[in-house]
């Protein structure tokens, strides 16, 4: 977390997202959308701020959320949940991951199996909780673990099998023998699940299965999400985890001293997103797919090679068809080169292993339309 001269260092989204307000550079980097949340949300969040809704909220978060969380889990997958034991809001994924690691880690012999790449907070918050990170590899093109690999790294010393699905920065959405399989090792070795699953209505071929539907799994897993990326609203902060509840209490105590608790006027205007038609959430999928789809056609039109994401804000492409061979440094150059900004994936990896991924490139999709056909225009007229 700390360079070796003793500066604290940025993440990769805030370098990147600073490169591209100081070029001007479309910024196809930090995943966040160019649009507004729903406008039932967001003037639900306006008349909670003007009726008072402003101090802080409780703890475990305002019931109205909760309640909309829970039905939300029985609508789209038959999940049972208690909202007032099986639920706790967030500041957003970002403080359900670490409030659940901290919970959930007891000490340095313990391991944490991630796959890799992986969003770059859980490296950090292993490293922060004093746990060990143990990763399994996701290789181009598809990104599906190999199964023998995910054997190996599951053993009697891991603590958390963490799994993000739909998954950033590849896209992909893991196949059900993977699900099956991670599920199978948490009983073998009687290890807890987290999953973050905040893409979970960003998958564009068939519904999100959560690893908590499975078989016997749910007593293990807390199920993270988010409401950033489901609602365009990444700024607001608001997250939730779902799991039994004497975890959720777990959690809830690490939680109560990070941040104790966020997002007044935001957590009702959440609820009123979770409660929206269905036709809102096939909605956002069939946009993105179109941004997928044309973004992926325009980075193939300018020379890269280019994956098919299932899932999730972000395409991979390989650029070392342009005579790349250090993603990193292409993507340095790159704001002044073509006016892109885009991440490189060794940002989402160890140092052991970042060779493997060197001459790949996340970009992101969750953009409007006309701004992923200029960026990929100047990219093609860079190149
Ligand atoms: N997990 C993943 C996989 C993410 O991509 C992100 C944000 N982009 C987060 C967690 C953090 O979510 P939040 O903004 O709700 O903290
Ligand atoms: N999750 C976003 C991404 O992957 C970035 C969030 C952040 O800036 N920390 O781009």
């Amino acid at each position: 977390l700390i360079d070796a001269d003793g500066a604290a260092r940025e993440t990769i989204f805030a370098e990147m997202s600073a490169l591209a307000a100081e070029t001007g550079a479309i910024n196809l980097g930090q995943g966040f959308p160019d649009e507004d949340p729903p406008s039932e949300v967001l003037a639900a969040a306006h008349s909670a701020m003007a009726s008072g809704a402003n101090q802080y909220p409780p703890g475990r978060g305002v019931p109205q959320l909760r309640e909309a969380i829970a039905s939300h889990q029985q609508r789209f997958y038959g999940l049972k949940v208690d909202p007032d034991t099986e639920v706790l809001v967030t500041a957003g994924a970002t403080e359900a991951l670490a409030a659940s690691l901290l919970a959930l880690i007891e000490g340095e012999d313990d391991e944490v199996v991630v796959f890799e790449p992986y969003y770059d907070s859980y490296a950090a918050v292993v490293a922060l909780a004093g746990a060990r990170l143990v990763t399994v590899p996701l290789r181009w093109p598809t990104f599906q673990p190999d199964l023998d690999e995910l054997r190996s790294a599951v053993t009697a010393k891991t603590r958390v099998i963490l799994v993000n699905d739909p998954h950033n920065p590849t896209g992909s959405v893991f196949d059900a023998d993977v699900r099956a399989e991670i599920v199978r090792l948490a009983e073998r070795h009687d290890t807890w699940i987290i999953t973050d699953e905040v893409y979970e209505h960003l998958i564009f071929d068939a519904a999100h299965v959560p690893l908590a539907t499975a078989h016997d799994a749910r007593k293990r897993t807390l199920s993270i999400s988010s409401a950033g990326k489901t609602f365009s609203a990444t700024g607001w902060k608001i997250g939730w985890i779902c799991g039994p509840a004497a975890l959720i209490d777990a959690v809830m105590a690490v939680k109560q001293y990070l941040t104790y608790s966020n997002g007044a006027p935001f957590q009702p205007a959440i609820a009123v997103g979770l409660n929206l038609p269905d036709s809102y959430f096939a909605g956002i999928q069939q946009s993105l797919r179109q941004k997928r789809d044309l973004l992926g056609a325009g980075l193939a039109e300018a020379g890269f090679e280019v994956s098919a994401p299932a899932g999730s804000y972000f395409t991979v492409a390989d650029a070392t068809g342009l005579g790349v061979i250090d993603g990193a440094a292409f993507c340095r150059e790159l704001p002044e080169r073509a006016g892109v900004v885009a991440i490189p994936l060794t940002a989402f990896t160890t140092s052991a292993r970042s060779h493997e991924y060197r001459t790949l490139i996340r970009f992101a999709a969750c953009k409007r339309l006309d701004v992923i056909e200029t960026a990929t225009q100047r990219l093609a007229a860079a190149f």
